[in-house]
């Protein structure tokens, strides 16, 4: 089997220990490894043909050694480096090969060495517009099939699972027509017959539902606690009050969570608006009470996605009015932005996609035309694998729940458990 992995949407930390362990586990499972770059771009993209060959690029041919496990593995083709640096595309390269015009590309064991604890990913993640129509996703079938591809694990937030689905779905159709009109031979069509696919999640948001965590998610979770611990100090100092904002879109999680690992004085999250009457008075009350028994500052999270109870945004500035105006507290509003998403991803978020990525290829493996495509999960600290195409329905009826304020049926659809 040839397996590629992409990363697509979002860029969180910890796609790249995911890719490197879709890489490595395949390889052990005797299967050629590749990466696409620039996720459904680069699939579509394809390959430039080298000139003269019928050979679809320059790579060299594979050294074949043993792992540490004894089995056959193409050990290195020498991209781990050109990967890292996309510079590598127009400078002189030594080794005499250039990734120019190739977004497909095969890896081999010591290519994606050192990759585990890179914040981002590596191999370039894009939104795509191409590939939500139909002749995008002929371009990338084609391309797929040039290189002999038949399995594919992308690792992305609901969209992108969504769009490798589709992808599946169509893709017996997709061989026939391009069988049809002379683009692939009968051989290429006969070989393709089917395509398998896994997702990983990969947000920063922890959105998904089905699952208990995402791929990223810890990581921004430990940097807004990082960012909360410094803007304490100084709100200590002055006897301040912050408002921070988080990401999360209409997810909650991050500013929840940040809330109590910083020990917030009030949070506010999508989906469950303050239900008082006046959140401005319940907001000033707790404050106020936090102050009297002596707290020296005073902190507000935020979610980006926040909303009041008649589903009007919640904005900082508006809040640090009401902090100002009302306890005269000197408030001051921190967007944290991008600095969520960056960085090197904790411990966590290398645990998780590297037991994630191996369970991906296993799954690719035991993947029949019959099965469901699968997202790998977390559920009680077990690596599961969940029908994809219901978690991603799932994840877009909550957000749709939210949408229509109707609260109880998102958190219900978010936690069935969950209990007041
Ligand atoms: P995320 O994966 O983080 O949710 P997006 O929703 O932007 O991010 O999706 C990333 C990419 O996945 C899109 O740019 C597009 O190429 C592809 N995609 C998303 N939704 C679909 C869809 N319904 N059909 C086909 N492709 C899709």
């Amino acid at each position: 089997m040839r397996v590629a992995v992409l990363t697509s949407g979002g860029d969180s930390a910890g796609m790249n220990a995911a890719v490197r362990a879709v890489v490595k586990q395949a390889i052990v499972r005797g299967c050629e490894a590749y990466v696409v770059r620039e996720g459904y771009e680069g699939l579509i993209r394809g390959n430039i043909e080298a000139e003269g060959s019928s050979d679809s690029g320059a790579q060299t041919p594979p050294q074949v050694t043993r792992d540490s496990q004894g089995v056959e593995a193409n050990l290195r083709f020498g991209y781990g480096p050109l990967l890292r640096d996309w510079e590598g595309d127009s400078t002189d390269d030594p080794t005499g090969k250039n990734l120019k015009g190739r977004y497909i590309v095969k890896v081999g064991w010591d290519d994606v060495r050192g990759w585990m604890g890179e914040g981002g990913t590596i191999i370039g993640t894009a939104r795509c517009a191409g590939f939500r129509t139909i002749e995008g996703r002929m371009t990338a079938a084609h391309n797929l099939i040039k290189e002999g591809i038949n399995a594919l694990v992308v690792c992305g937030g609901d969209g992108s699972l969504t769009g490798a689905d589709k992808l599946r779905g169509e893709w017996p159709e997709l061989v026939a027509k391009l069988h049809q009109n002379g683009t692939i031979t009968e051989e290429q069509a006969n070989a393709s017959k089917h395509l398998v696919i896994v997702g990983l999640v990969g947000s920063i948001d922890n959105d998904m539902a089905m699952t208990d965590l995402t791929i990223g998610a810890p990581t921004a979770l430990h940097r807004i606690c990082e960012s909360m611990d410094n803007i304490s100090t100084t709100a200590s100092s002055h006897s301040r009050a912050f408002v921070i904002e988080v990401m999360g879109r209409y997810c909650g999680w991050l500013a929840l969570m940040a809330g109590v690992c910083g020990g917030a004085d009030f949070v506010f999250i999508p989906e469950c608006p303050p239900e008082a009457e006046s959140w401005e008075d319940q907001m000033c009350e707790v404050i106020k009470r936090h102050r009297e028994v002596g707290k020296r500052k005073t902190m507000v999270i935020v979610a980006e996605g926040a909303l009041d109870k008649n589903l009007k945004p919640i904005k900082p500035d508006y809040v640090k009015d009401i902090l100002r105006n009302r306890l005269q507290l000197d408030t001051r509003v921190t967007t944290l932005g991008h600095t969520q998403r960056g960085g090197r991803p904790c411990a966590y978020d290398r645990i998780l996609p590297t037991l994630q990525g191996v369970e991906a290829v296993n799954a690719l493996l035991e993947s029949t035309p019959e099965t469901p495509s699968y997202m790998i999960g977390i559920n009680e600290n077990k690596i599961s694998r969940i029908p994809l195409v219901e978690a991603v329905k799932q994840t877009q009826a909550i957000a749709q729940a939210i949408n229509d304020k109707d609260f109880e049926s998102a958190v219900k659809l978010r936690d069935p458990d969950f209990k007041e």
